[in-house]
């Protein structure tokens, strides 16, 4: 089996070297042939130079570096589109992801799984995280139709027909872990402990969190919108309702003057629910008018295989 393995890298000089001596300890036992792909996702820090030196010690180590920072999504997709093998594992370059669990992972894709995940337990994060975290999926498997799972990233094993499944997928928003559970195929899990994560910083956001989930709904259905119209019509039925009960007190009881709080409450609400609602909206039209403008998800500015011309000293 020809193995290629995808790192996206986001400033990660301190674990780089690191990372790469455990694969080299790792990867010849895991398949006959290897190839890994160091892809520097704008780094700001001297991850790119390393990346370089790596590859140039030894040629199964390729990179990749794109013109400026895309996004993890974006680093990702450029890696896959570019490795070679019959298989594609996607690896963290902070450690998080054990290489020492591909060898199980490539076993079970011998045994005919064309995906084959890693499930982290969650042993060791803050509570809060964890919590949040249950609720989330929770929440996310029934707004969308695919399932994902907690604790299930992107640390994953692909064959060549799941990868090139995933591959034909070209929308501009990638939600990748709803993107990996709806190209389907026979799915195995591996499950391993948490590690912290060795040196820098994590780029998670409580914000960023938000929009993570925002995005995993927005990007996989419509149903917000159909939400929007229920919500609608009830609203509708209240104020008819209402309407009817004003209409009625005043003939019956001569109650002419309904209170002046309703009014200030349903001007308020029904505004609210408005401006809710056309958000929701606009998320959609927003997601439309990048989609249309089919942009490339990336730029890359150079290679191992297109070094620069004058290679940068280290700086
Ligand atoms: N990453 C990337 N581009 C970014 C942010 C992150 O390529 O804009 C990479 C990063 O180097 C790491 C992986 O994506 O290899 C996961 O990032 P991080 O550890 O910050 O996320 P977490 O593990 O907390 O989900
Ligand atoms: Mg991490």
């Amino acid at each position: 089996m020809r193995l290629a393995v995808v790192i996206p890298c986001f400033n990660e000089e301190q674990s780089l070297v690191r990372l790469c001596d455990r694969l080299l300890e790792v990867l010849p036992g895991v398949a006959d042939e290897f190839e890994v792909l160091l892809v520097d996702d704008g780094s700001t820090d001297r991850t790119l130079s390393i990346a370089r030196n790596i590859s140039a010690a030894d040629p199964r180590f390729r990179y990749l570096a794109l013109s400026r920072n895309f996004g993890k999504e974006s680093a990702m997709l450029a890696g896959l589109g570019d490795a070679k093998g019959d298989a594609v594992a996607i690896l963290d370059a902070d450690l998080q992801h054990p290489p020492e669990l591909l060898g199980a992972m490539v076993g079970l894709l011998e045994q005919g799984y064309q995906q084959v995940v890693a499930r982290r337990t969650r042993t060791g994060d803050p509570r809060l995280r964890t919590f949040g975290a249950r609720l989330f999926y929770r929440l996310i498997n029934r707004l969308i139709d695919v399932e994902v799972q907690d604790g299930v990233g992107d640390f994953r094993l692909l064959s060549r027909a799941a990868l090139d499944a995933l591959l034909s997928l070209d929308e501009y928003y990638r939600f990748s872990k709803g993107l990996f559970a709806w190209i389907g195929f026979d799915t195995a899990v591996v499950d391993y402990d948490n590690v912290p994560r060795q040196g820098g910083a994590s780029r998670w956001t409580f914000r960023k969190l938000l929009d993570y989930g925002i995005d995993g709904v927005v990007s996989f259905n419509n149903r917000p919108l159909r939400l929007a119209i229920y919500a609608g019509v009830l609203c509708t039925l209240l104020g008819f309702g209402y309407a009817a009960w004003v209409l009625l007190s005043a003939l019956a009881f001569g109650n002419s003057a309904p209170g002046y709080v309703t009014t200030i409450c349903g001007v308020v609400g029904l505004g609210g629910l408005q401006l809710l609602l056309l958000g929701v909206i606009g998320e959609y039209l927003g997601r439309i008018y990048f989609e249309t403008k089919r942009r490339p998800h990336y730029l890359i500015k150079e290679s191992s295989t297109a070094p620069p011309l004058t290679v940068s000293v280290e700086r």
